[in-house]
């Protein structure tokens, strides 16, 4: 059985490992070699005469500005386009240990530092999980409205251009030519409501422009199965929020999602409350009262300052590259099934996928053609298609049922389930565990399992 361990870190920075998988998820991914044997052609791409390569990246969320900043640094001529700069986007804003040492996060963008997490049953059995942090892990709750300004605030400080524009269209080049991509776009100007029609001419485009991607409509990227998340900030009284200083939440159960779990994330000076769901999307508020109902004792009193709601993806695109357009963060459907996490894999991506073009521009001195995106696509899905696969198979079997959730949150109070979660979220890494604990892990599961499908059968005889 795969398990999932801590990766080797010094403080918060990661020390380079090799990619612990050879397998590609399926779509249009790159065939995965071992890194021995890596072959490189001579590059054969023109050099540029008397300019830099010219990239938009079109959305300035995780993706978008982890993107834009790579871009900068690299030498690459680099315009961000987005079309809110205060946007709010919908989340509940939980990040990994490693991304804050990865991305070089200031403490002070990080509302709370969540070291307690409550896993709590459909019949409400609590279980307390975080008992094998050591002192200095936590996971991080940012607001979104600050991080994503923070990242497009740093590429900017790295050269990117930032306009606050609505991309709306581009005219593609023939595929293989090299002429330019024609970007079509509405910008807002000194708060100006219409904004202006313009134009722009790049040789490659990034699209960060999130689940609805425009950038990946104009090359027929194909579609994504979604989930819809259903989100409530809740003001609650000062004392009801010292509950909720170092801790979070999650509900399992029937009542407040049939695929997904219910959240209650603590921010500043509020908690976000909220559930999703593939399956029963025009049922969310139905999932979204119930999970309200289940915290109620700890959120009574509570005011509700904004309610919103945003589709997630549930895998990635058929296509995430064409000619030298490629996508990237939701836009590419990067988000794990069963815990829903997205912010980090959306920075990462766009990070690679600007390290990509940086190097087979060499440095923004040359064209780049799609083989230079692909080796995004291969270093991304090599790195993480295993986290995927665990968090996929983990949400079939654990959140299909009630009696099986039941299962789930019995596991979660084992040690060994609390470490390897945890490793495995917080340094995102998955490599083989240990065999021993592992095998008790799998007996343990099996019980689990057999007592949920006992408890199913006496349920489903007492409905009869
Ligand atoms: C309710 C909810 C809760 C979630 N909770 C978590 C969580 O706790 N932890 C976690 O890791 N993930 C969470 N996620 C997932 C996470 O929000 C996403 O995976 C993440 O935001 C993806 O980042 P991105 O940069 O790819 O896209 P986005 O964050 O969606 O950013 C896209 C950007 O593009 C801009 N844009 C869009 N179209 C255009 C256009 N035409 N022109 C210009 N700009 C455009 C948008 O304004 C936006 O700023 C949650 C999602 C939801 C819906």
């Amino acid at each position: 059985m795969a398990s999932l361990s801590t990766a080797t870190f010094i403080g918060l920075r990661r020390v380079p490992s090799p990619p612990s998988c050879s397998r590609a998820p399926p779509g249009d991914l790159a065939p995965v070699h071992p890194p021995h044997l890596k072959i490189r052609a001579a590059k054969t791409s023109p050099k540029l005469s008397g300019r830099a390569l010219r990239v938009a990246v079109v959305g300035g969320g995780p993706a978008g500005g982890a993107a834009a900043e790579a871009l900068a640094k690299g030498g690459v001529e680099t315009v961000l386009i987005e079309r809110k700069l205060d946007n709010c986007k919908p989340c509940g804003g939980a990040i990994p240990l490693c991304m804050v040492g990865e991305f070089d996060l200031p403490l002070d963008i990080i509302d709370r530092r969540v070291t307690k997490m409550k896993m709590i049953s459909p019949s409400n059995v609590a279980v307390d999980i975080g008992r094998t942090l050591k002192p200095h892990e936590y996971i991080g709750m940012v607001r979104r409205e600050v991080l994503d300004a923070f990242l497009r605030d740093r590429a900017s400080e790295a050269g990117a251009t930032i306009i606050n524009g609505l991309f709306l269209r581009m005219d593609t080049p023939e595929s293989g030519s090299r002429g330019p991509y024609k970007i079509y776009y509405t910008q807002y100007e000194g708060g100006s409501a219409g904004g202006t029609r313009k134009e722009m001419e790049v040789d490659a485009v990034i699209g960060a422009d999130g689940a609805n991607s425009r950038v990946a409509k104009s090359i027929g990227a194909g579609d994504y199965d979604y989930a819809i998340a259903f989100q409530e900030r809740v003001k609650i009284p000062d004392g009801k929020m010292e509950y909720y200083k170092d801790l979070a939440e999650m509900y399992v159960g029937d009542d407040v999602s049939p695929d997904f779990y219910g959240w209650v994330f603590p921010k500043c000076d509020h908690v976000a409350v909220g559930t999703g769901t593939v399956t029963h999307k025009s049922e969310i508020k139905r999932f979204q009262a119930a999970t309200r109902l289940r915290a109620r004792d700890k959120i009574e009193g509570g005011k509700i300052i904004r309610v919103e709601a945003h589709p997630i993806p549930e895998h990635p695109r058929p296509r995430r590259v064409l000619d030298r357009v490629a996508l990237v963060g939701d836009a590419a459907g990067y988000v794990t099934k069963c815990s829903g996490e997205g912010i980090y894999f959306a920075a990462k991506s766009g990070r690679m996928c600007a390290e990509a073009i940086v190097e087979g521009s060499e440095n923004g001195t040359r064209m780049i053609n799609e083989a230079d995106l692909r080796t995004y696509l291969k270093k991304f899905d090599q790195t993480y298609w295993p986290t995927y696969k665990v968090l996929d198979i983990l949400q079939k079997v654990f959140y299909r049922s009630n009696p099986a959730r039941e299962a789930f949150v019995e596991m979660c109070a084992d040690e060994y389930v609390q470490k390897m979660t945890f490793d495995s979220y917080l340094y995102k890494k998955v490599v083989p565990g240990n065999p021993l604990e592992d095998l008790k892990l799998a007996v343990n599961t099996i019980g689990s399992l057999v007592r949920a499908n006992a408890l199913r059968n006496e349920m489903s005889k007492l409905t009869q």
